[in-house]
């Protein structure tokens, strides 16, 4: 079987009858099933994928097929599907199973995407490792015995792998781009308000955004442009059209954060293929700008109190009563809750809850959350100010390449602080791409992040797009 980096690629060959969508959904499952052994997938929708393959390959023949035929997809644990599993990686929503479908997926549904499966990830998309699964760690298909990134670990992995063609990730701080960093694909996280968050299990709501994990950042553009927009089920999205040209002759001016390529715990080879980067933009022609930012130490403990206060209240609805696990045992309502969840959440997700607790009491409440909410105010100022002078800031997306397995476990806050560049965007609401340019002497990929202004994803993915095709 070929290998297709894009979408576009697929259809020719569809066109030209060298092609079905029942040979490419073969191909993937038997890469899935041939490479298990990485955990990747938590269920493969076999029957149902080879199913609706024969379906598109038909309408394809009736010339009534959407936008995506040929697009075979995988999907995080955290997007509803309706009718199948749903669990968030979390024993706690153990044979949980969606009501409904989220309105991103249901958008690509409508375009005749094939879904092939769902897609293991961190608890609650808590992590940057893919670790912190009850379902068991997964392995990053380049190197198995590293970590494919988190929280949309699989995802990427399973892109890497050509177990599906693209994969539906979320990133709340980092987890669409620092898992395609790792494992050598295209990661898009979205403006906050893009795409609908309508069915995706939430973590920190005013941080969440679904995103793509592809090979190709035209595909990342197709998909953005067909989940986006408008939906009277999340009040935080936004009307303003996502129509993308990806061919786009301006020149845009790229700024860079002295603090970000002066960090001392930046790789020295991720620094140097960004400052080449920076050259190459000079010698072409384009503005490059030093940016200052001083902020940059302050937005991983920005990031991690709100996050987990947002958390802390996102997940008391797991409380044994409404949905999936419950103890056995307990005697009264209060045991109910609390045996409940000390049994079937994990320890990363237990440590974020009653820290987001902490900072939400009383007594701590303006020391932390409140503080934390106007720093996050500040950043975002300085974000825009500074992206008023420059279009792009380039930085890198991960201060290193992939770890192996097991080597961050015991220390979490050193896990929290790896998470510094991709935070960034988040907290800011702003747009960001991670481009797999890079590659280091030790064998590993690693990526490259653009940030643009608040919708304007069409910079990003137009300069991207010249980027990787050069
Ligand atoms: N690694 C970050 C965290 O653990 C980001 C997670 C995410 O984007 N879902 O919170």
């Amino acid at each position: 079987m070929k290998i297709y980096d894009k979408l576009v690629d697929i259809q020719r060959d569809i066109r030209a009858r060298s092609l079905t969508c029942s040979d490419l959904v073969a191909f993937y499952l038997e890469n899935i099933h041939s490479q298990s052994d990485l955990n990747i997938f938590l269920e493969v929708f076999e029957e149902e994928a080879i199913a609706k393959a024969k379906e598109v390959d038909q309408k394809i023949q009736n010339g009534t097929a959407g936008r995506l035929a040929g697009l075979v997809i995988g999907i995080k644990d955290v997007i509803c599907y309706k009718g199948h599993r749903l669990s968030a990686s979390s024993k706690i929503l153990e044979n949980f199973e969606s009501l409904f479908t989220s309105t991103a997926l249901q958008r690509l549904l409508d375009e005749d995407a094939i879904v092939i499966g769902r897609q293991n990830c961190d608890e609650f998309a808590m992590g940057s490792s893919n670790e912190n699964s009850a379902y068991g760690a997964v392995a990053n298909p380049i190197d198995p015995e590293r970590v494919p990134g988190g929280s949309s670990g699989a995802s990427a992995a399973a892109v890497a792998a050509r177990m599906c063609h693209a994969s539906l990730g979320s990133d709340t701080g980092g987890s669409v781009r620092q898992p395609a960093s790792f494992c050598g694909v295209v990661g898009l996280k979205p403006t906050y308000g893009r795409i609908s968050r309508f069915g995706l299990i939430a973590y920190a709501s005013s941080f969440d955004q679904i995103g793509v994990l592809s090979h190709s950042v035209e595909d990342a553009a197709l998909l953005l442009e067909i989940m986006a927009g408008k939906d009277p089920n999340d009040q935080t999205t936004s009307a303003k059209s996502p129509k993308l040209n990806l061919v786009s002759t301006n020149k845009p001016k790229v700024g860079f954060l002295k603090e970000c390529l002066e960090s001392p715990a930046l790789d020295p080879e991720i620094k140097s293929t960004c400052h080449q980067l920076l050259e190459s933009f000079r010698k072409e022609g384009l503005e490059v700008k030093e940016l200052s930012f001083p902020l940059l130490p302050s937005l991983v403990s920005t990031y991690y109190v709100l996050t987990t206060a947002e958390a802390s209240s996102n997940l008391s609805r797991y409380d044994g009563i409404r949905y999936g696990h419950r103890n056995a045992q307990a005697a009264s309502l209060e045991e109910v809750y609390t045996q409940t969840r000390t049994e079937a959440l994990g320890a990363e997700v237990k440590r974020r809850i009653m820290l987001g607790t902490f900072v939400l009491s009383s007594g701590y409440y303006d020391a932390y959350y409140g503080r934390a909410q106007k720093v996050r105010r500040k950043i975002k100022e300085e974000t825009h100010s500074m992206l008023d002078e420059v279009d792009l800031i380039l930085s890198p997306v991960v201060p290193a390449t992939a770890f192996k397995i097991g080597e961050k476990s015991e220390d979490p806050i050193e896990m929290y602080l790896s998470d510094i560049f991709t935070v960034h965007a988040n907290l800011a609401g702003i747009p960001a791409i991670s481009l797999p340019l890079g590659s280091h002497s030790n064998g590993l990929p690693f990526g490259v992040q653009l940030m643009g202004k608040a919708f304007d994803e069409e910079t990003i993915l137009s300069f991207s797009t010249k980027l990787m095709n050069k």
